[in-house]
């Protein structure tokens, strides 16, 4: 699943590839927008917030898209046929570059004026540059008794964190995922960790938080079930969490039952 880095990532190269540039080709596979037309309007820019991405045109539009489980957008140069793919949701291009944009979970057109419909409910970008510390440990706070793995992936807290850094920070920090937030007495260094790692991750491919890029040795826990803990040996637990709740994008967490108290 895409977290806050891969979009920041995914951000930068869609506005090396369209921003300051006419569109030459507007293409929306979802059917509420397929008739909208953005040729002839020119890029502004496109940035990231949290895993959102905003595409702004001339004209005060934004092009509002998520790449949610599977989602990704590809880059190529223009002049090609257009792919029938049916996994493509939307295309975007000018005279040197078409951008692809594949499962796409969101896609919509909306007044840039009116981001904060997309965006607004979203706590502190760890990887924004209005990143607020204190405000997304206020917020984190201010549920004391939720799971500390839950509260990290409610993007209303902070923005940006999936399972994977969810899973990886608090090894690190030595916290089983079903300790309350109230329970934790340094949240800011949890906090604090989860921006590094993003941010030591957001200009290359690869999630590495071992500091190893060797294949199978990037995470201490994440994707790791049943294996001996890096640290202590202890076989790596895994459990689907939070029962159900769609909007915490329920996936399963890894944790070392050893290492993380
Ligand atoms: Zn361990």
């Amino acid at each position: 699943m895409p977290e806050g880095d891969t979009v920041w990532r995914t951000a930068r190269r869609l506005d090396e590839a369209l921003a300051g540039q006419v569109l030459t080709c507007s293409d929306f596979r979802v059917p509420r927008f397929a008739t909208t037309d953005l040729t002839g309007r020119a890029v502004t820019e496109t940035v990231s917030r949290g895993k959102h991405l905003l595409t702004r045109v001339d004209g005060g539009l934004t092009v509002h898209t998520h790449l949610r489980m599977d989602g990704s957008w590809r880059i190529r140069p223009a002049g090609g046929y257009l792919p029938r793919d049916h996994r493509i949701r939307l295309v975007l291009g000018n005279e040197s570059r078409q951008a692809l944009g594949y499962q796409l979970g969101v896609v919509e057109v909306l007044p840039t004026r009116s981001e904060a419909r997309a965006v607004g409910h979203l706590g502190p970008d760890l990887l924004g540059p209005d990143w607020d510390e204190a405000e997304a440990v206020r917020r984190l706070r201010a549920d004391p008794d939720r799971p500390v793995g839950e509260a990290l992936l409610d993007q209303r807290n902070l923005a940006g964190i999936g399972n994977l850094y969810k899973s990886e920070v608090l090894f690190l920090r030595g916290l089983d995922p079903w300790r309350t937030v109230g329970s934790i007495d340094d949240p800011e260094a949890l906090v604090e960790l989860a921006r590094k790692l993003l941010d030591a991750n957001k200009d290359r491919a690869g999630q590495i938080t071992t500091g190893n890029p060797a294949r199978g040795q990037e995470t201490w826990v994440y994707g790791r079930p049943g294996r001996p803990c890096r640290r202590c040996g202890s076989a790596i637990r895994t459990a689907r969490a939070y029962g159900g709740r769609a909007d915490l994008e329920d996936r399963v967490t890894f944790w070392c039952p050893r290492c993380q108290l």
